[in-house]
């Protein structure tokens, strides 16, 4: 189970790679795969100026 940083709410987050970005199915931040085995999540650097276009 992985325990959502932002909201608190535990999910179970599946097969997951580190680096892999995951949503909370409870308050919909998005989460980055820190570590597997057991599976950590920390808060996803927010899409900004620096990317996409
Ligand atoms: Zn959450």
């Amino acid at each position: 189970m992985v325990e959502c940083p932002e909201c608190g709410a535990e999910f179970d987050a599946g097969a997951v790679e580190v680096g892999e970005i995951i949503v909370c199915p409870d308050c919909g931040v998005d989460l980055e795969v820190l570590t597997v085995d057991p599976v950590t999540v920390g808060q996803a650097p927010e899409e900004g100026e620096d990317w996409g276009e």
